[in-house]
């Protein structure tokens, strides 16, 4: 841990008692069984964290209901002053916060990086935002009557984060919802535990300096059944989850059963099309990064490439060249293009989805592989691979989270890929690499890509802050970051105020006494 600097990053980041147990932020309410931390890069316990019992829960909930009282009442454009500070604070920490999310995650230390700068970009967002909160005005059809609608905090926001954004996803939902008035509860991903507690240090420093409670943002830690506290909590009136198909289903039946509100961003099946048209140069660096980068570990991940039988061989050649120059290895070496995967489970699905494909008919175009020797001592780390395959497979049809891309073909027209892109349960990324017009209008038209996310000319991953992120179908129609996806943070209220000393009804109802 010494020799990748680690060891100086957790102290900046206020994470003092190595392999020994940590606490929750200064508040330190969890008092429960401890959770090991391992990296995937080196195999090495980092730390021990402690879970949070239903006990600790209900003190935390306690705290956040109490902070929300006075935090509420704190003009938008003030709670967007502490966000500034929050921004200010991770620019300052941003280098060992981007190296611990590398060191925990797995992802590279130029992503670690990305994934801070992210956060900074969400909170300077939503600084402006904290000015911006608008609602409508609009004509009464009564005399002497104004009308308008105004937003409201909602309260408490439960967030429950997946491991492979571990701090990013955190702060597009809590850099809206503390600007919007809220208070935020959030449960991280049990193998990312340390991403928490960094973070939760951070903005509790900062409430702190500025006589705020540090119940404005909670933590909670622990496994699924942690998260359950939230989502059966009537306290709680959303509940906002990232993560697994397979969790968004449990989750959102659990907070509908109560009539709470969830906001999903669950898993993708993402493809890039690609057109006779098609400049190959930049289809195959979308394609390469899309595929490999995080390790195929993000839910925007390219996992499909619909290519045009005119141009197929030549994309193919063309992308398995170019993975015969991926160098895989410690992501904190800043020469690797790919680290390891999460864990061994990760590891023992990417090598089932390998064998199903070739079980189906698929054709293994570049060999997969686990890699063992020096370096890879953790057992996680694994070789990108390339398959030809067809889009009915079933395997092609889940989502792995894994370095694996599936190569098909298309024949005839654009709106044939389209179909073929469209065709799975997923609706999250989606891109189209051509330079006619007629192809990228169809694409992004009402019979065009059914996905949240449309893009001409770039690959189906990274996105930016400032539009609104989420995907449609089975990927959970959540919409979190920028445009308007602040509203979901806030209650909608509309207030109609009578200025005469009549009582006229509305609809023109007579009701004489
Ligand atoms: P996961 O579903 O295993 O876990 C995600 C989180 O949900 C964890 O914090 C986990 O503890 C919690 N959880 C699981 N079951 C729960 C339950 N029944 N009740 C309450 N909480 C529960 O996912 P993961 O392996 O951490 O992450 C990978 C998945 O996340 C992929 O499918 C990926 O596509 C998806 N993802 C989606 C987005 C998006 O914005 N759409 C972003 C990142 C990741």
């Amino acid at each position: 841990a010494e020799a990748t600097g680690i060891q100086s990053a957790l102290e900046k980041l206020g994470i003092l008692e190595i392999n020994e147990g940590s606490s929750t932020g200064s508040e330190n309410f969890s008092s429960g069984e401890l959770i090991s931390s391992y990296s995937p890069v080196d195999g090495a316990l980092i730390a021990k964290v402690k879970s949070t019992t239903k006990e600790d829960y209900e003190k935390v909930v306690q705290t956040a209901s109490e902070a929300f009282q006075s935090w509420r009442k704190k003009p938008a454009p003030l709670r967007g002053e502490i966000v500034r500070q929050i921004a200010e604070r991770l620019r300052e920490l941003k280098e060992p916060l981007g190296k611990l999310v590398s060191y925990e995650m797995g992802k590279s230390y130029q992503e670690g990086l990305g994934e801070v700068q992210e956060m900074i970009d969400i909170c300077d967002f939503a600084v402006g935002l904290s000015r911006q909160l608008h609602g409508l005005t609009m004509h009464s059809e009564r005399p002497g009557h104004r009308m308008y609608e105004q937003y409201h905090p909602l309260g408490i926001v439960g967030v429950i984060s997946a491991f492979n954004f571990p701090v990013a996803v955190w702060s597009w939902n809590t850099a809206l919802a503390w600007v919007c008035g809220d208070v935020c509860v959030w449960k991280p991903s049990e193998k990312t535990p340390l991403c928490g507690i960094a973070c939760q240090n951070i903005v509790a420093e900062v409430f702190k300096e500025n006589g705020l409670p540090e119940g404005i943002s909670c933590l909670i830690n622990g496994d699924y059944k942690v998260g359950e506290f939230m989502t059966h909590d009537k306290r709680i009136p959303l509940v906002s989850a990232t993560g697994s198909i397979r969790m968004g289903k449990i989750v959102a039946q659990a907070v509908a059963a109560r009539l709470g509100k969830s906001l999903l961003e669950l898993g993708g099946n993402n493809a890039i099309i690609v057109t006779p048209d098609a400049d190959i140069k930049m289809t195959v660096i979308g394609a390469v990064f899309g595929a490999v980068g995080t390790a195929g570990q993000r839910c925007t991940s390219t996992r499909r490439l619909i290519v045009h039988d005119s141009v197929y061989d030549k994309v193919k050649q063309a992308v398995v060249d170019a993975y015969k120059q991926l160098r895989i290895g410690n992501p904190l070496d800043e020469n690797n293009h790919v680290g390891p995967l999460i864990d061994k489970d990760a590891v023992s699905k990417y090598q089932a989805a390998l064998e199903k494909v070739e079980k189906e008919g698929g054709k293994i175009i570049v060999e997969g592989g686990v890699l063992s020797g020096e370096g890879y001592e953790s057992g996680c780390y694994v070789k990108p691979a390339i398959a030809e395959a067809k889009n009915d497979f079933e395997i092609v049809q889940e989502e792995t989270f894994a370095p694996i891309l599936y190569l098909m073909k298309y024949s005839g027209n654009v709106e044939n890929a389209i179909a073929m892109q469209n065709g799975v349960v997923q609706g999250l990324s989606s891109a189209i690499m051509t330079n006619n017009l007629r192809e990228a209008e169809a694409f992004l038209s009402v019979a065009g890509s059914d996905c949240g996310i449309a893009n001409v000319n770039i690959g189906t991953s990274g996105a930016e802050i400032g539009g609104a992120f989420g995907g449609e179908k089975e990927t959970g129609g959540g919409r979190e970051s920028g445009s308007d996806a602040w509203k979901i943070y806030m209650r909608r209220q509309t207030n109609t105020i009578n200025y005469t000393t009549e009582l006229p009804l509305a609809q023109g109802i007579k009701f004489e006494l």
